[in-house]
Order: structure tokens, then C-alpha cells, then sequence
């Protein structure tokens, strides 16, 4: 049989973790031989606590145990994202993950919804939406599972401790098979025709060789980055903000199923629930406030005593050329970065980790069409996610100069055409690749104050006052519901209690 093709993973954050992981579970230990190289001296970023949905996904995928997870990591729900002053100052939307509505008629919910609205009959677009009526309700529970039930139309997602979700993942790993190896990288070896990447080499003077290379080092981007000299498509002239600060707090009483972003005057601040602390953080942008006036208004704006001493961290909005160049694959904040305001990044790894298993090449030679079709999914992505993000930015009252500067940036064509067909009937197109279906781009688009002219032509044949009666009773129906919902603390502390850290 062939020597099994050797695969070596640079860092041991989440991004490494969840690789190693994944490879421990799919991958044929006779066909490939998989390291992790990391190094504790260094670290890891030590941010990074909301997520998206299809973190459930890669946990089944895994076959990890949901109650064990959410133990490990201090976990709490997540029904989607409360937006705090974003459109107008005083306002609040949600971006849940589920749909608005039920079917009503051979349109699509939302364009009733729009039609009824400027006939003046509906009520505020939240009042559909099951998992927004309960978040606002801080009430939780899990899906349905009958289709008919109005609390079957949801997904959820969780805030967890990405350090402890790492650790638990390395155990796991480690358990099924995955070397891992300790030590700084001080140089990279590299062939000298090709310049592909041959080996890794440690403070000890150990060498780890490989085939293939994930570089999951972080904002370095030791291999891809670095030693290969992949740059970065910087994205800064759409997204301004360059900095963070994060803080966690003492957890308060309010324990929302929901992350919240408010708008502040240099950017936003995050809050995010977890069982044991709140984690927060202020990202902004450095041209208008200061790493010290930034960890004040954090501290001025927290909602528990703070546990912990600021900590400021600086990116680069924007993803690397080529995630895949050579031999060496980047994920994680290796391949880029976009700011956490849609929990985008550790989703951003899973996708990528998919990409990697199925276009996993069988021998050490790599038929660029894998590498091509890795980067053509990767972009998609990014791109996605940049346009969605740009969204929040543009439609705000311009009350500082960093929103003056945010509202008027030049929009992306794709974002500017998806705009402009909202605003005619409400036309949201869904796609096959990437982030972000119809009913998120409603949620933030009407959030932001952005609403469709006129309602598809299709809404307009339902007669009026059955149209008023169906949305009075959905409603009514959600209304009920919620009621019937345990509180989200009830829910955590009977489902999934954390032991105290
Ligand atoms: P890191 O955690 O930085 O790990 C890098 C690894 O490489 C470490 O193990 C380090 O030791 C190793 N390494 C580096 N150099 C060397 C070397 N020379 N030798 C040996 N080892 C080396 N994501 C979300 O999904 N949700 C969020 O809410 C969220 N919030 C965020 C907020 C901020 C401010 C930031 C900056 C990020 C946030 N993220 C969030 C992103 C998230 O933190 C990261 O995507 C995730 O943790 C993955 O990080 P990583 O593993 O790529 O990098």
C-alpha cells in the first residue's frame, strides 16, 4: 500500500482544532497521517463566542454529544442578533435565524407583509417571527419537530467559549488518532523549484515534514501569508472598523437567548451571554478613537463588573487571494478576517474545512482543479459576507464622523443591484453558495430601515380582509406560543447546566 499522504496543521486555535477534529472523524488513518503543530508560549487569539447555526451541523457531523458540548463550553442559545440603535437611534431589530410568517397565499410571506404594511394593517414585521417574539421574551426552547407548528420554523445557533470549545476539541482529537506537536515554528522549508512548503522547523530544531500544510496560525499567516507571500485583498474602503477591544464581564440577570450589537459612535459594541460570564467588546476604528477612550466607553457601557483588564486587537477587514496556494490550504483568521457583527468566522472555518474533506487531494501531487474550485467557494463566501456586512454600515443617521464616513462609502455593485431590487418589490434572489438567505436579508434590510416600495404583484390576489384576518391570527398564534416557551435561564439550567468554571 502507498506511505499515507502526510497532512500538517499549523496552529491549535479553533481553527486547528476543528480541522484536526474533522480529519480524526472522516479521514482513513491508512490513507493519511494527520499533526497539529502549536505552541503555548504563543497562544491563541482568545476571542470569538457567537456563532451561526451550522455550528450544530459540524458538532453532529462530528457525532459530538449536544448537552456534553454546551457543558464543556459554557454554552448558552442563540436565537439570532438584536441590533441596538443601528437604522435610527432608539430603535432595536432582530436578525433571527428562521422566516418570517407561514405561508399565506401563492406569494411568499414577506410580500404580504410589505403589502399590508402600506395599507397600514400590519403590525411590525417581528410580530411573524417566531424566534424574534421569543428572544424579545428571553424565552427558549427547541425546535418542533412538526412542520405545522409555529415553533418548528427556527434555527439556533450558540455563544460559547471558543477556548474551551478548542480544548474539548484537541481531547477529542487526540483521543482518535491526532499527533499533536509542541513548539514554536522559527522556519519554514520550502523546495526550491516548486516553492512549495516541504517542512516546518521548531525552536527545538524538531522538523515536522508534510504534503499538505493547513495553516491555521492566525493573523500571522505563517505559511500562506508569510512564507508563500499570498497578500491580503484588503476590504478596509467598505468595512472601517481596524480595532477591538474585549472585555469579559461578571454574567448579569438579563440572559438573552440572543447576541446584541449597539451602534455606538465609532462602531459597535458586542454582548454576549454565557453561562458562566458575559463576554463584550467594542470594535471600532482607530481614526476616531483611541485604544484608551474605547476601553472607556466599554467599561462605561457593560452590564456586569468587569472580570478581566481590556484587551485591544488590531485586523485588516478582508481574505487572503488565494485561501488554497501550493500545498498550503489557509483557515481560520489565516485566510482573513471580517469583523464579528454577523458571528461569520468560525462559520467561515467550518465551510472551509468542508471544502478541504471533499476536495482532499489522494495523492501528494495537487490537481489545481481542486485548488481552483477550494478558492471559487472560499470567494463566494467572502464575498457574501462583505456585502452583507457593508448593509448595516450604509443605512444609518450619519451622527459622528466615522458614520458620516460609513454611510457614504462607495457600495460594491452586487450590493448596490441587491439594494435596488429590494427596494422595487421586495425581491431578495436566494443562492446555492454561501451565507445568508431571503429572510436575513429582509430581517436587516427592513431593520435598517429599508422597505420595498410595492409588494410583488403575486401578493396583491389575496382579498384584503382575508389577508388581515390570516396575520392578526399568526400573530395571535405566535403570541401564544411565546407564552408557552420556558425562560431561556429555565431552559440552560434544566438542559445543559455548566459546572462552575
Ligand atoms: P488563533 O486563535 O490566533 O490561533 C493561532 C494558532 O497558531 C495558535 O495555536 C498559535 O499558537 C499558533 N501559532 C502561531 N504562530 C505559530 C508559530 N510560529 N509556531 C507555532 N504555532 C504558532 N468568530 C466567531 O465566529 N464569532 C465571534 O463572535 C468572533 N468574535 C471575534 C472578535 C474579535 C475581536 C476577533 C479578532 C475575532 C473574533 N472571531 C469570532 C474570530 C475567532 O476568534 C477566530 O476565527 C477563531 O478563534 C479562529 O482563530 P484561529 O484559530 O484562526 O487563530
Amino acid at each position: 500500500m502507498a506511505e499515507p499522504i502526510e497532512l500538517v496543521i499549523v496552529g491549535g486555535g479553533t481553527a486547528g482544532w476543528m480541522c484536526a477534529a474533522a480529519c480524526a472523524a472522516k479521514l482513513d488513518r491508512r490513507h493519511y497521517r494527520v499533526r497539529l503543530v502549536e505552541s503555548e508560549e504563543i497562544g491563541t487569539v482568545g476571542v470569538g463566542e457567537a456563532t451561526l447555526p451550522q455550528m450544530k451541523d459540524f458538532n453532529d457531523f462530528l457525532g459530538l454529544d449536544e448537552v456534553a458540548f454546551m457543558q464543556a463550553t459554557q454554552a448558552s442559545f442563540k436565537l439570532g442578533i438584536e441590533f441596538v440603535d443601528w437604522g435610527s437611534r432608539g430603535e432595536r431589530y432582530i436578525h433571527p435565524f428562521g422566516t418570517f410568517g407561514r405561508p399565506i397565499g401563492e406569494a411568499d410571506f414577506f410580500s404580504y407583509w410589505v403589502r399590508a404594511h402600506h395599507d397600514g394593517t400590519a403590525a411590525p414585521l417581528p410580530d411573524y417571527c417566531f424566534p424574534i417574539a421569543a428572544a424579545w421574551r428571553n424565552r427558549f426552547m427547541l425546535p418542533g419537530r412538526r412542520p405545522d407548528e409555529i415553533g418548528s420554523a427556527f434555527s439556533y445557533a450558540y455563544h460559547l467559549d471558543a477556548f474551551l470549545y478548542a480544548r474539548s476539541l484537541r481531547r477529542w482529537a487526540e483521543a482518535r488518532g491526532i499527533e499533536r506537536v509542541e513548539g514554536r515554528i522559527v522556519e519554514v522549508e520550502q523546495a526550491s523549484e516548486t516553492g512549495a512548503v516541504d517542512a516546518v522547523k521548531l525552536a527545538s530544531g524538531e522538523r515536522v515534514a508534510g504534503d499538505l500544510f493547513v495553516d491555521c496560525s492566525g493573523f500571522r499567516s505563517l505559511l500562506l501569508g508569510q512564507t508563500l507571500g499570498v497578500e491580503l485583498e484588503d476590504w478596509s474602503q467598505w468595512l472601517l472598523c481596524d480595532s477591538a477591544v474585549a472585555v469579559p464581564s461578571v454574567r448579569s440577570d438579563d440572559f438573552t437567548p440572543y447576541t446584541r450589537a449597539t451602534r455606538r459612535p465609532a462602531g459597535w459594541q458586542w454582548r454576549i451571554p454565557l453561562q458562566h460570564r458575559t463576554g463584550n467588546g467594542y470594535v471600532f476604528s482607530r481614526a476616531d478613537l483611541s485604544d484608551d477612550e474605547a476601553a472607556a466607553a466599554l467599561l462605561a457601557n457593560l452590564d456586569g463588573e468587569a472580570l478581566a483588564e481590556p484587551r485591544v486587537l488590531r485586523f485588516t477587514p478582508g481574505k487572503r487571494r488565494r485561501a488554497w496556494h501550493g500545498n498550503v490550504i489557509a483557515m481560520g483568521l489565516a485566510g482573513g478576517f471580517l469583523e464579528p457583527l454577523e458571528s461569520t468566522s468560525i462559520y467561515l472555518v467550518q465551510m472551509a474545512i468542508m471544502q478541504m474533506l471533499t476536495l482532499l487531494p489522494a495523492e501528494p501531487s495537487i490537481d489545481p482543479a481542486l485548488r481552483n474550485e477550494f478558492n471559487r467557494v472560499m470567494d463566494v463566501e467572502y464575498d457574501r459576507i462583505r456585502d452583507f456586512l457593508i448593509l448595516h454600515y450604509i443605512a444609518n443617521e450619519p451622527d459622528s464622523a466615522f458614520w458620516q464616513r460609513a454611510c457614504a462609502v462607495d457600495v460594491p455593485a452586487s450590493l448596490h443591484d441587491k439594494i435596488e431590487r429590494f427596494r422595487h418589490r421586495g425581491y431578495v434572489q436566494a443562492y446555492r453558495d454561501g451565507l445568508f438567505g431571503p429572510p436575513s436579508w429582509q430581517a436587516v434590510l427592513v431593520g435598517q430601515g429599508i422597505v420595498p416600495r410595492r409588494a410583488d404583484r403575486l401578493a396583491d390576489v389575496l382579498p384584503g380582509d382575508v389577508l388581515q384576518r390570516r396575520l392578526t391570527e399568526l400573530a395571535r398564534t405566535i403570541a401564544q406560543a411565546v407564552e408557552a416557551t420556558p425562560s431561556h435561564e429555565r431552559f440552560v439550567a434544566d438542559y445543559c447546566p455548566a459546572p462552575a468554571p
